[in-house]
């Protein structure tokens, strides 16, 4: 484990002592987004770097996916997310030396990143080769407001002498693979981590358009193959008492504005940089570019004072409904509210895209969304920003047409959303770890649940929800079958459950669990519909051809479905022959062996019962309220010894079962062990992005762990149980246009509604409301 070389601050990440060590981890940390633009930490000088990654949500290049030994259906298009011109870089040279932090004499250093103000700073004291003092203050933020804006600015202030200084400001595209990755490949062994993002032999973005206007210069390019087309610009302006002139230089690659300043001492110089991007699958690069004049025109009349003060007033709203207020535990503070920095930050200004793995904070995995998002980021939206919620949701509702023609290539009725994809088209070459993963489309309809009990926006049932129903509920009812042996069984075969540890199996109990779950709640919903809006049923009918006996087929197979379980041991069997698996030799391995897909093949690790990730106990969490706490404890005794957590999915869900079946210690160590997953870098591919859902799950994990919320239907259920180590914990949820504090302490928690009509609530079996400013207290269970 790496250790946490940062000061503890509530608020603030910071860094004290400039490090070459941990690249890629730092950049990743301290990067910053909005959801739709992402820009890794590194520095403006450009040198030293991991990755120069700039990042626009779903913008990537496809290519075709060639298999040595090919056959139907199985994916075609690859997608990987593309490294956009880098607009970070304002290169300084002082008496022509350059700033290199690497080899620099910094007197010096502090950079942090303020969860407040949504600003990275930098600010250095650096003794150039000349012997001169020159102060150099930077700040980077990426709008919270303006979904294409980021604002720069450097500062700088010659301290004892006069001095040439030259700002070479750049917006470079760099070909993958220049200029970079020679950290990288150090680091991980490259090619052998299918985590990694691909590397392209050839030129992907072409260019199609440079202008240079006044301080403006735009750089446009089209993707080689997907054609989606992109604009990237900037504009510039100086202030400063000193003698300055400024050049600009536009070329196919580079986009250059070079100030050169007679600096003279106790004179700052300072430069502001706006930048804006746009990207689409198909405007021209003409229009873009335009579009990105605008956006700059419009910040440069607002001003940096007014852009620093909106994002902030954003985050003031983000944490009044998102903040977890932690007493007890500095360190834990400070990680808790970076995690929940890193959700803002990858959701805020998604629009009409998803969240992927990454977010936009490096391109692992491609750039590709998964399941992640819906069962893990979505219960967080749900219940601090339901509009960001609902954007998640209806992204997937624009799928549907491809989840059709999906299901349809799998001869199969109804939707089937691919496992991994920016485009909507199956992205998983390799099928058993990816297509078979049919439990994605529960996942779906999960988030879609957590989305309208939160909310109740049945206006959107009424359309999208609907529809993701039905077409979800169809391919469940098609795809399982009943037995023939005369048990009248539903099963579903040959599917993989969220751990990748065994694959292609029958029955994996998560996915009956969740597919039984989609399948009623579908036919519950849909029935509702029908009932409390004939019209937009009507619709729904049209638009998806339902015929009324399907309901009565989803709920049949529902009732119908085989759920494994083992008299013997009296648990749940993670599939029908994982019992009959043979062990692992956890003594035989050592820990350098971890994770095991990096040094098993695969067919070793299928045939024995090694879990990559908590499954069976992932169904005990999300369908909490249908399992007693007995039969989850005998689960979690069951899988969590033979669970390796090489996924960073799984350390969270194991925190929230562990405390609920009373095993607070190591609740609370699986819980730090996702607070710091990034933080301290403990799977070593941090440097390839943040793991957005283990952020995600690091709010379940007080919520739904340490806080013991569960839904009830309407009602919420709260069984509080704060870690001994902790004093105090409050956080907001929003629910039905109410907004519920929940405090929690030692012996329970207080809750009150603060805005709203009430909060119904079930507490020891008794169903009520909870009145606003009616504090209610729920104690803890001995
Ligand atoms: C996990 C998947 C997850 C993917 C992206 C994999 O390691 O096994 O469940 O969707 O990472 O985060």
């Amino acid at each position: 484990m790496q250790t946490f070389r940062f000061p503890v601050d509530p608020w603030r990440l910071v860094e004290v002592e400039y490090s070459g060590d941990d690249l890629g981890k730092t950049e990743t940390i301290f990067a910053l987004g909005n959801g739709y633009l992402g820009m890794r930490a590194n520095p403006e000088e450009g040198r030293e770097a991991y990755s120069h990654g700039t990042y626009l949500n779903g913008f990537h290049e496809t290519w075709s996916i060639s298999h040595a030994e090919d056959a139907y259906g199985f994916a075609k298009t690859g997608q990987t997310l593309v490294n956009v011109p880098d607009a970070k870089l304002m290169k300084l040279y002082v008496d022509d030396e350059p700033l290199t932090l690497a080899n620099a004499d910094l007197v010096e250093y502090e950079r942090s990143l303020d969860f407040r103000s949504g600003v990275l700073t930098r600010d250095i004291l650096w003794r150039t080769p000349a012997g001169k003092l020159v102060r150099v203050k930077s700040q980077r933020m990426v709008s919270f407001v303006h979904r294409h804006l980021a604002v720069l600015t450097l500062e700088v202030t010659l301290l004892d002498s006069a001095a040439p200084v030259v700002v070479s400001s750049q917006m470079m595209n760099r070909q993958d693979g220049e200029d970079e990755y020679h950290v990288r490949s150090a680091a991980l062994g490259e090619g052998k981590d299918p985590r990694r993002a691909r590397k392209f032999d050839q030129r992907v973005l072409e260019p199609r358009l440079q202008r240079e206007n006044g301080n403006e210069t735009i750089l446009g390019y089209r993707a080689a193959n997907s054609r989606m087309t992109l604009a990237a610009g900037t504009r510039h302006y100086i202030n400063t008492p000193c003698k300055a002139e400024v050049t600009t230089d536009v070329s196919e690659d580079i986009a250059k504005t070079v100030f050169t300043v007679h600096a003279t001492p106790g004179d700052p110089v300072h430069i502001t940089k706006l930048v804006s991007y746009q990207s689409s699958k198909g405007v021209p690069t003409e229009e873009l570019a335009d579009r990105c004049s605008r956006t700059l025109g419009r910040a440069e009349q607002e001003g940096v004072e007014q852009l620093l003060s909106e994002q902030r007033e954003w985050l003031d709203e983000f944490w009044s409904n998102a903040d977890i207020e932690l007493v007890g535990d500095d360190a834990a503070q400070q990680a808790l509210r970076w995690n929940l920095f890193q959700l803002a930050q990858a959701s805020a200004k998604t629009q009409e895209q998803g969240i992927a793995a990454k977010g936009v904070t490096g391109d692992g995995y491609d750039g590709h969304y998964f399941w992640d998002t819906e069962v893990y980021v979505a219960p967080f939206l749900a219940y601090t920003d339901p509009e960001a919620a609902r954007k998640v949701v209806r992204f997937r509702w624009s799928m549907l047409d491809a989840a059709r023609a999906r299901a349809k290539e799998m001869s199969q009725r109804g939707a089937l959303y691919p496992w991994r994809t920016i485009n909507g088209e199956e992205a998983s070459a390799y099928y058993a770890a990816g297509t078979a993963q049919y439990h994605i489309n529960a996942a779906v309809v999960l988030a879609l649940r957590r989305y309208l009990e939160a909310s109740g926006d049945i206006e959107f049932l009424a359309r999208e929800g609907s529809e993701i129903l039905v077409e979800t509920a169809r391919l469940w009812a098609d795809l399982g079958f009943y037995s023939t042996n005369g048990a009248w069984t539903f099963h579903i075969h040959r599917v993989t459950g969220p751990d990748e540890y065994t694959t292609v199996v029958n029955d994996n109990f998560y996915t009956n669990v969740m597919a039984r779950f989609n399948l009623r709640y579908a036919a519950r919903t849909v029935r509702f519909l029908a009932e409390w809006n004939p019209k937009a049923f009507e619709a729904l009918r049209r638009r998806t051809n339902l015929e009324l006996d399907e309901l009565d087929v989803w709920d049949a197979a529902a009732d119908a479905m085989y759920v494994p379980f083992d008299e013997k041991l009296g648990i749940n069997p993670q599939d029908a022959t994982f019992i009959d698996l043979e062990p692992w030799e956890w003594e035989e391995t050592a820990p350098d062996q971890f994770p095991l897909m990096l040094h098993y093949h695969p067919l070793v690790i299928y045939r024995h019962q090694v879990l990559k990730q908590a499954d069976v106990v992932l169904a005990m969490f999300l369908r909490s309220e249908r399992f007693t706490t007995e039969q989850k404890r005998r689960n979690f005794d069951f899988y969590d010894p033979i669970t390796t957590g090489d996924s960073s999915l799984s350390a969270v869900v194991q925190a929230v079962v562990a405390a609920e079946v009373g095993y607070d210690e190591l609740a609370l160590s699986y819980f730090k062990q996702a607070l710091y997953l990034d933080l301290c870098d403990l799977h070593g591919n941090t440097p390839d992005g943040v793991h957005v859902a283990s952020a995600g799950g690091v709010w379940a994990g007080i919520v739904n762990g340490f806080a013991g919320m569960v839904e009830r239907g309407d009602h919420l259920e709260f069984t509080p149980r704060l870690p001994a180590e902790w004093d105090r914990v409050t956080f907001h949820l929003l629910r039905h246009q109410a907004k519920l504090r929940v405090e929690l302490d030692a012996s329970g928690c207080t809750l009150t509604v603060l805005e709203g009509l009430g909060v119904a609530l079930r507490d020891n079996g008794v169903e009520m409301v909870i009145q606003p400013d009616v504090p209610y207290r729920v104690n803890s269970k001995l």
